[in-house]
């Protein structure tokens, strides 16, 4: 449905609140207190919102780089980005081919691309 919900809810509430308003100094008192207790009831529950929908949170969790292929400079290139929070996962981007990769957990010691078959490292081992 909406991208938005918090942001709905607040929006949903304002408007609320300005019709209780408005029907407060027309003298219409029923109508303006149901509302704009409604009003004040959709702006509470859009901003208790934040904490499951955080917008930015989600949006960082769902970043994935562009895929592509990446400038070749004389050798095999690479880029791995690995999240920060629960649940850890590797994202490569395989420079050859530009598929990406998304590896669950850290980076791995060694990495060979599924798709064109690179080996884009490995952990060097003495
Ligand atoms: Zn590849």
């Amino acid at each position: 449905m909406s991208r938005y919900p918090r942001e709905n809810f607040i929006l949903s509430g304002f408007i609320c609140i300005a019709f209780g308003a408005f029907f407060t100094v027309a003298g219409v008192y029923t109508l303006a207190s149901t509302v704009g207790v409604l009003g004040i009831i959709l702006f509470v529950f859009g901003m208790s919102l934040r904490s499951k929908l955080g917008l930015s949170e989600s949006a960082i969790r769902e970043w994935r780089p562009d895929e592509g292929q990446l400038p070749d400079a004389g050798r095999v290139m690479y880029r791995v980005d690995v999240t920060m929070d629960e649940p850890i996962e590797s994202t490569i981007v395989c420079g050859p081919c530009g598929k990406i990769t998304v590896h669950p957990g850290p980076r791995p010691d060694s990495f060979i691309c599924p798709s064109c078959q690179v080996q884009l490292w490995v952990a060097e081992e003495e």
